[in-house]
């Protein structure tokens, strides 16, 4: 069944903590935001629409690189402004098409959740996955004393809410100015005189909003028993010749000579995407970028490594970590290891953690030792599905 939808990840999420809002977080080394955007197109969303709050666009582009068939659209200041605002950005949508719309914080959205919601909009204005409360209820206002309320009849609604794009569409536009701000696109819909049916929700959908809820979704992660981590290594070498720099780990150094190469030559590089590209059983750099092939005379070497972790994502893997150590006598690789590590980060989009460069000379024995030429090694871990 063709549908498509909005997930919402406009807010700052200040519950959860200090630090970066929570849809740009790493979880199980994925961005929240990113787990949303591959399960509902794992599922068949047919265009997506991430509202993220405005000038976070370029963090969207990082977060979901390698991932196709989504927009991402500015936030309004509210969370229903938001909706509107992914709303507007499904192009060219029949009107009775179907919309899910999704919270981002909740990550282990799936398949299965997305079929028993259209199951349950085949007769209803709109479906939401629905937990009955188990917990005994207590109120307690002010100084006032604690009472208990009945849970009866009382459900917990999650996301993704499932409707169709214009009877959502004019909900909204029918929402009273004065009636407050919606919690949820249901009680729009309900409110505009529309069915809701309750599908079968899930505890796996839980909603991350306290620093303790990350930690929960960690343990799940790593508990699920669903991916398997795999090692690769790589090593490469390269002659140094006249020159006045040379590219190492994604930096230029300064220094009296350079590295010879069909490309740019920068080994550690060449080490790294070779450790990703055994990893996953993809042979090695020259198979993919024949050195033969004038196309990559003097190309920056990132487009090799980058062209790997492509490929991680596209199995739906990802990087734990790297190490990549170089191997010479000069330049001195200490003062550029930060640099180095910062650009590897952002190449693997990896944590800085994630991320280690180590050097090492061979008291001067060898082809390192003479400086006739660099090498460099590299191992990576990498997570991908059973
Ligand atoms: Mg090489």
């Amino acid at each position: 069944m063709r549908f498509s939808a909005v997930i919402v990840a406009a807010g700052s999420g200040s519950r959860a903590g200090p630090g970066q809002a929570k849809q740009w977080r790493l979880l199980g080394g994925r961005a929240v935001l990113r787990w949303s955007v591959e399960a509902l197109s794992a599922a068949g969303a047919e265009q997506i629409v991430v509202v993220v709050p405005p000038g976070d666009e370029a963090i969207a582009g990082e977060v979901l690189s390698g991932l196709d068939g989504w927009t991402a659209a500015p936030g309004g200041a509210v969370r229903a402004q938001s909706v509107l605002t992914g709303l507007a950005g499904l192009q060219d949508r029949p009107d009775d098409e179907i919309v899910l719309i999704h919270d981002a914080a909740r990550p282990f959205v799936n398949a299965g959740h997305v079929r028993a919601l259209l199951d349950a909009l085949s007769d209803a204005d709109g479906a939401v996955p629905a937990l009955p409360v188990a917990d005994t209820l207590k109120r307690r206002a002010g100084d006032a004393a604690v009472t208990t309320v009945s849970r009866e009849h009382l459900w917990r609604a999650q996301t993704p809410q499932a409707f169709r794009i214009a009877q959502l569409r004019a909900a909204y536009a029918a929402w009273p100015v004065d009636a407050g701000e919606p919690t949820d696109d249901a009680a729009v819909v309900e409110r505009a005189g529309g069915s809701i049916a309750l599908a079968p929700g899930d505890p796996m959908l839980m909603k991350l909003t306290y620093p303790e809820d990350f930690v929960m979704a960690e343990a799940l992660v790593a508990g699920s028993g669903q991916r398997t981590t795999r090692i690769g290594m790589g090593f490469d070498a390269h002659r140094w010749g006249p020159g006045d720099a040379v590219w190492l780990c994604g930096v230029r150094i300064d220094h009296d000579q350079t590295l010879i190469g069909h490309s740019d030559a920068d080994a550690g590089l060449h080490a790294l995407t070779d450790a990703l590209l055994g990893a996953i059983g993809e042979g090695d750099i020259g198979d993919h970028f024949p050195p033969t092939d004038p196309k990559w005379k003097g190309v920056d070497s990132s487009v090799f490594l980058s062209h790997a972790v492509d490929l991680i994502q596209s199995r739906g893997g990802r990087i734990v970590n790297v190490d990549v150590t170089l191997i010479c006598e000069r330049p001195r690789i200490k003062p550029h290891r930060a640099a180095m590590r910062e650009r590897l980060a952002s190449l693997l989009g990896l944590s800085l953690d994630r991320v280690s460069v180590k050097a090492t000379t061979t008291e001067g024995m060898g082809f390192t030792g003479r400086e006739e030429g660099l090498a460099a090694q590299a191992v990576a871990a990498v997570e991908l599905p059973n």
